[in-house]
């Protein structure tokens, strides 16, 4: 038998709390706006370990059931966000539009780059591998009443929270920000303090320091009611 003396006691104690203390990730300002210092696997669709881990299990199970998930999208770098950002921006100025209503019609489905709760590596838009995949995947219409991802949505609202994942943009008619978005789960246990810590940086000058058409037009009052609605209103049990 293994007896443990006081002061021995003491020292297992003080090594446990830091442990935990350790265990308390801050996340960096790069790793937060998808610019690196985040370490992922996976090697078309990227994720934080943890989240793979998780996604994988979930996946499992669901099969065993016949539904077959797989991941249109997982992590995306500030670059590439920063790509569908400008393309779309031109489109629309082309278009005719005032740089705000440009702006305003971009942020409908797409987020400023470096906003993007897809740059934590925790958040995956999902589809079903079904027979006839259609063109437009991510579509609302494809995940409810008869649509070809319905019985995956099915599944998902029974079953994805007991694997971590939780919906972001849910159908919540009072919802501001982000419409509905029934394809985008997030894993809560490593988003949630990412969230926190998004809350901090500096987005006003952020955005003035990088190259993003149009960033002249995102004003401090612009940016904090798009804080309040596309980055804060979302599905309360991710707040
Ligand atoms: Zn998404």
């Amino acid at each position: 038998m293994i007896k443990f003396s006081l002061p021995s006691f003491l020292i297992v104690l003080l090594l446990l709390s830091r442990i935990n203390t350790f265990s308390q990730v801050n996340y960096s300002e790069l790793a937060l706006t998808g610019r690196g210092d985040l370490e992922l696997v996976g090697t078309q669709d990227k994720l934080q370990k943890e989240v793979f881990e998780a996604f994988k299990k979930m996946q499992q199970d669901a099969l065993k059931d016949s539904i077959s998930i797989k991941i249109a999208s997982a992590y995306r770098s500030f670059d590439r966000q920063q790509e569908i950002w400008n393309r779309k921006y031109e489109t629309y100025i082309s278009e005719g539009l005032t740089p705000q209503g440009a702006i305003e019609k971009i942020i409908a489905y797409s987020t400023i780059p470096g906003t993007s709760r897809h740059h934590w590596g925790t958040d995956i838009d999902l589809i079903e591998e079904v027979v006839n995949i259609p063109e437009k995947l991510l579509t609302e219409e494809n995940y409810i009443n008869k649509g070809v991802f319905s019985n995956f949505k099915r599944w998902m609202d029974k079953n994805s929270e007991k694997y971590g994942f939780y919906l972001v943009y849910d159908a919540s008619i009072d919802r501001k920000g982000f419409k509905y978005e029934p394809w985008h789960y997030s894993y809560k246990k490593l988003s949630h303090p990412m969230l926190k810590d998004f809350l901090k940086i500096d987005l006003v000058a952020l955005l003035q320091s990088v190259n993003l058409e149009g960033n002249k037009f995102i004003t401090p009052a612009f940016l904090q009611k798009y804080t309040n609605e596309n980055i804060l209103d979302i599905n309360p049990k991710l707040k």
